[in-house]
């Protein structure tokens, strides 16, 4: 896990995904199913991308962060190579020529448009087509990508006749002829209810788990990415600011280590915490408590000392961080 300076240029409870969707624990042995080294796209003057550099290891379930306009979809335009890079180097699973990394590449970048004159599965077979399949094998595969998304049942309808949600899931059928190692998805609960967004949450989990591909996601939705995903990046203008597990990157920030801390005393419990370096009281939390930031102070140490100074303290409760609140340092 790196953070970048900004002045460089339905839910199961037992999943985890920092712990589950690691096929290998160790990045050393792991291989690099995506490698995205200095890649610079301009609009005219203006940078949209700038000398970014990414790492999407196999197994990851990785989420794409930045703001409105941060540059997220025209990065993963260059990486499909749906529009041509200004700079930089590309690795799909270790191939840097275009045809051979495509074979290992499945996306859906900005909203999926489908033939509405069309059933879904002729769209399917069409796609399956192109994608060079032929006789039996076209039928199958669409049969095994239909399946694979719960659309079978519906498949003889238009997508006209689908939700946003169905249209979405249609878009990942497509994305998945081939069987592809890497899938990469631009915003897929994008306006979706949250029954859609549960939808895809638990067909990108069940892809990660069950089909072994690693799987790219841009989002805003931040709460969403920290259930789905065990890596991210976050760009800012164009530039990485941060990229690592979630789990760290919630969990190394001293500025988040903030902690409830509660006292019979308060008064005491202030006039202690004001004489110990490196901790600095952010205000009243709930009745009887402080929220303060305790800096490189393990909390066993805040709470002898203040035990020294003579105040019994009752509880010390660590304020949890989220995706959110590294989002917002990160981005600030
Ligand atoms: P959002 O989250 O809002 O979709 P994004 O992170 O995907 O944003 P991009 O759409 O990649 O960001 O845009 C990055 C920058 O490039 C923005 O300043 C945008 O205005 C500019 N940009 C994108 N496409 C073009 C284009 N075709 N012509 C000119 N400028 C563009």
């Amino acid at each position: 896990m790196f953070l970048r300076a900004t002045t460089d240029a339905g839910d199961d409870p037992a999943f985890n995904p920092a712990s589950t969707l690691r096929c290998v624990s160790s990045p050393t042995m792991t291989t690099t199913a995506l490698e995205v080294r200095g890649l610079t796209r301009r609009y005219g003057a203006r940078y949209a991308v700038r000398n970014l550099d990414l790492d999407v290891l196999e197994g990851d379930v990785y989420g794409f962060l930045g703001p409105n306009g941060a540059g997220k979809t025209t990065a993963m335009r260059c990486i499909v190579s749906l529009i041509r890079r200004d700079a930089g180097q590309i690795k799909i699973f270790g191939e840097t020529d275009l045809v051979r990394a495509r074979r290992h590449l499945g996306a859906i970048i900005e909203t999926p448009c489908f033939h509405s004159w069309m059933t879904g599965r002729e769209n399917l077979q069409r796609s399956a087509e192109l994608a060079g399949l032929t006789g039996k094998e076209v039928n199958s595969e669409v049969d095994r990508v239909l399946e694979r998304v719960g659309l079978t049942e519906r498949s003889k309808e238009s997508p006209q006749n689908y939700s946003l949600g169905m249209r979405q899931r249609l878009g990942i059928a497509r994305a998945l002829i081939g069987r592809p190692r890497l899938l990469m998805l631009d915003e897929p609960t994008n306006g979706l209810d949250p029954a859609g967004m549960r939808e895809i949450r638990e067909l990108v989990r069940s892809l990660a788990l069950h089909d072994q591909i690693t799987i790219f996601i841009s989002s805003h939705l931040l709460a969403e990415v920290q259930a789905v995903c065990n890596r991210v990046g976050i760009i800012q203008a164009g530039e990485l600011r941060a990229e690592g597990r979630v789990d760290e990157l919630i969990a190394d920030q001293v500025e988040g280590r903030v902690v409830e801390v509660s006292a019979a005393d308060m008064e005491a419990l202030q006039t202690a915490l004001a004489t110990l370096e490196g901790v600095k009281v952010l205000g009243a939390a709930r009745a009887g408590r402080l929220q303060v930031h305790h800096g490189e102070l393990e909390l066993p140490d805040l709470n002898r000392m203040l035990f020294e100074q003579g105040v019994s303290v009752g509880a010390l409760i660590p304020v949890e961080r989220s995706l959110e609140d590294v989002f917002m340092e990160v981005t600030a």
